[in-house]
């Protein structure tokens, strides 16, 4: 059965596992959810150990076709554009190298004129040297597209449903090759089918209730454990942060509720990786790494070149998808828009310092393309 059939019976039907996670969720007593996290946290340490993977995007481009409206990089907000070439992308890898990071997720909006399959797999071609794992997070791809880009070095492929309830899906993409719910959900499997060894899903909560979002969640994971069984499944809870266009959550959740969800999710899965973004303030973050967060980015920016300031000489600015001559000049020290606001602006090796001072050991590499490659 596809996954398509198994969401649209889900409020009629639901398996035994995501019965016993929809009941994590109901509202709980203090006492009942410190239960809840220190069950959750005593399966992270089972099965992971006391770790912690760090990771970092990096940002290619801003250039979006679609109109979310929840994300700065929406095709009619006015914001600064780039995309970096691939030189630049080797700077921004080279600054994330030297700050110890191995593991890259690169970010880019939907725009196939400017990030091509083949604008993708030269950027990870050049970055491969320097990074034992890179991961994507694009435009959904056919496999046909996506084959190239595993050939090309990425182990990962990272794409949120964003929310699971077709209604607000349709109503907060309004334009767009992105209006497709079904093409999106099915990505991971397109991508497990070109060859990804990972395979990360989420939801952006704050669009839709968020228990109803959560439920379908766990059953999308249900569902990628089985069907796309030689790959690990990750999963991701990031929650709505300010961005250009002023978009603001229609369904608020509190850090209570992602606290709860991420230990029910752990309680749940226990074997499935849970990832962390900065989109969450520190204290919240450095409380989540001790229930069920086993990879989480620090250091990060969302503008495309904003480590080390690349892509400055071609910044423009877009208006439903033209470019518009600048009202008044850009200054020099300008950077292309970034897609939401950091909340946790810590180093990376503050926040190593304080895994290790919370008992945890921060990894920076657990993976080499040597394993796989023949
Ligand atoms: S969420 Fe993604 S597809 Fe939508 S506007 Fe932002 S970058 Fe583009």
């Amino acid at each position: 059965m596809s996954f398509t059939r198994v969401l649209d019976s889900i409020g009629l039907e639901r398996s035994d596992t995501v019965s016993s996670f929809a009941s994590l969720l109901t509202p709980k007593t203090d006492e009942q959810l410190d239960a809840l996290a220190v069950r959750a946290r005593e399966l992270t340490f089972r099965y992971f150990g006391r770790t912690m993977r760090l990771f970092a995007p990096l940002y290619l481009s801003n250039e979006c076709i679609n109109s979310c409206r929840y994300c700065g990089f929406s095709r009619e907000n006015s914001i600064l554009r780039v995309t970096l070439s691939v030189e630049e992308v080797v700077k921004e890898g080279q600054h994330l190298a030297r700050e110890g990071f191995r593991q890259l997720l690169l970010v880019a909006g939907e725009h196939p004129k400017f990030v091509s399959g083949d604008y993708l797999a030269e950027c990870i071609r050049a970055l491969r040297h320097d990074f034992s794992s890179i991961a994507i997070e694009v435009g959904p791809m056919e496999t046909e597209e996506y084959t190239p880009i595993v050939i090309a070095g990425a182990e990962g492929l990272v794409v949120y449903q964003e929310t699971y309830n077709r209604a607000v899906y349709a109503e907060v993409h309004a334009i767009g090759p992105k209006r497709d719910f079904d093409w999106r959900l099915r990505s991971p499997e397109r991508g497990y089918d070109a060859g990804f060894r990972r395979i990360g899903i989420g939801a952006l909560f704050g669009l839709a209730p968020w228990r109803e979002d959560a439920i379908a969640l766990a059953a999308h994971l249900e569902y990628l454990l089985k069907r796309c069984w030689k790959s690990s499944i990750t999963v991701s809870v990031p929650r709505l942060r300010p961005a250009a266009g002023e978009f603001r959550p229609l369904f608020p959740m509190n850090d209570r509720d992602l606290v709860q969800l991420v230990a029910a999710l752990r309680v749940t899965f226990p074997q499935v990786g849970i990832v962390l973004s900065t989109r969450e303030h520190a204290e919240l973050r450095d409380l989540l790494t001790t229930v069920g967060v086993t990879m989480m980015s620090a250091g990060s920016h969302t503008e495309p070149g904003g480590y080390t300031h690349q892509g400055r000489a071609h910044i423009h600015r877009t208006v439903r998808g033209r470019i518009v001559p600048p009202e008044v000049p850009i200054a020099d020290s300008e950077v292309a828009t970034g897609q939401f606001e950091i909340s946790d602006s810590r180093s990376p090796q503050e926040i190593a310092d304080i895994l290790r001072r919370q008992g945890l050991e921060p990894v920076w590499k657990d993976w080499d393309m040597a394993l796989t490659e023949t």
